[in-house]
């Protein structure tokens, strides 16, 4: 017992001192990125349909915000997700504005011609960690979902786009339940190997405590050797506002400096049965990382506008506690 407890503190004196070198890290870059995926992650998860006009009024609200980076649609089958099917429209209809990146999820060649006719400024490809939740999600293994983003990649290189990876389940998985950090970073640094210039670490059911990203940073950067600003996280919540941010805060502390988040917590993940409440809102992170003194340029007000636009639309509240706060 004695043993036991003492490999603890051994453990915990470790991850603290890890956790002071990587503070000094992030302290040397303050400045935080924050990945809008709302129009995209957001809205695809929601039942109203949206018409196109909305759509576009709300990224352009989002434009106003002072956010850097918004994922606005994807080119998947309008099959598969019947909300994002006018994607063309949307791009085309948006007023992008200069220094703001507009990017889109794209899973083939088919959709990957359709983000080059409008212009986009970033594409992303997704996977998972999971086997079980890459069939049900995307319908193959995940040996096969890596070459189908392969030619995507190499063409995106051609076009001189910039690809952003996705990974779901990197913590736990709703079919599989746990899933091993030595997993995940060895998926994670596939896709940097591959051409990502970065991965999203998605936290798909929320199930991700401070201890555990604290765990899976610590695997991907001491034994993949993968710098901390080639990641960033994507938090579910499963209570509505503290543990999403609580784990943020948690990377924040190792390191990271890209956080995805969605404005007024749209979206979450169909496929975790209601388990996983929805996407950290983006008005949650601002307020944190203000409180934080940490920078980002984005007004929080300006994004709970863009929240409360969006949410009145889709007939549904907006759950982010800074909205609460405001009431
Ligand atoms: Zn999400």
């Amino acid at each position: 017992m004695l043993m036991y407890f003492g490999t603890i503190c051994i453990f915990r004196s470790i991850i603290n001192s890890q956790i002071k070198f990587y503070r000094t890290l992030s302290n040397q870059s303050k400045i935080i990125k924050i990945v809008e995926v709302a129009p995209r992650d957001g809205l695809q998860n929601e039942k109203k349909i949206l018409s196109s006009a909305d759509k576009i009024k709300f990224i352009d609200k989002l434009s106003d915000t002072g956010l850097k980076y918004i994922e606005a649609t994807s080119f998947v089958s309008a099959e598969w997700i019947p909300q994002l099917a006018d994607g063309f429209e949307v791009m085309r209809g948006i007023n992008r504005h200069e220094g703001i990146i507009y990017s889109a999820l794209v899973p083939n060649m088919t959709g990957f011609k359709k983000a080059l006719d409008c212009q986009v400024d970033e594409i992303a490809v997704f996977g998972a960690v999971s086997e079980t939740f890459c069939k049900k999600n995307i319908n193959c293994s995940i040996e096969d979902s890596f070459k189908r983003f392969t030619p995507v990649i190499e063409a995106a290189k051609k076009a001189n786009l910039r690809v952003r990876g996705y990974v779901s389940c990197i913590i736990g998985c709703p079919y599989e339940g746990p899933i091993h950090p030595r997993k995940s970073a060895s998926i994670i640094s596939r896709m940097l190997t591959m051409g990502c210039y970065e991965v999203s670490l998605g936290d798909t059911i929320g199930s991700g405590s401070p201890d555990s990203w604290r765990t899976l940073i610590n695997m991907c950067y001491q034994e993949f050797g993968i710098p901390l600003s080639k990641m960033a996280v994507h938090c579910h919540d499963i209570s509505g506002g503290a543990a999403a941010i609580d784990n943020i805060e948690a990377a924040l502390e190792m390191g990271i400096t890209t956080i995805d988040s969605s404005t007024g917590g749209i979206g979450g993940c169909p496929y975790a049965d209601g388990i996983a409440r929805g996407n950290v809102p983006t008005e949650d992170v601002i307020h944190k990382l203000n409180q934080l003194h940490l920078n980002t340029g984005v007004d929080v007000d300006k994004v709970l506008d863009a929240g409360n636009f969006i949410c009145k639309i889709l007939n549904i509240q907006n759950i982010s506690r800074y909205a609460s706060l405001k009431h």
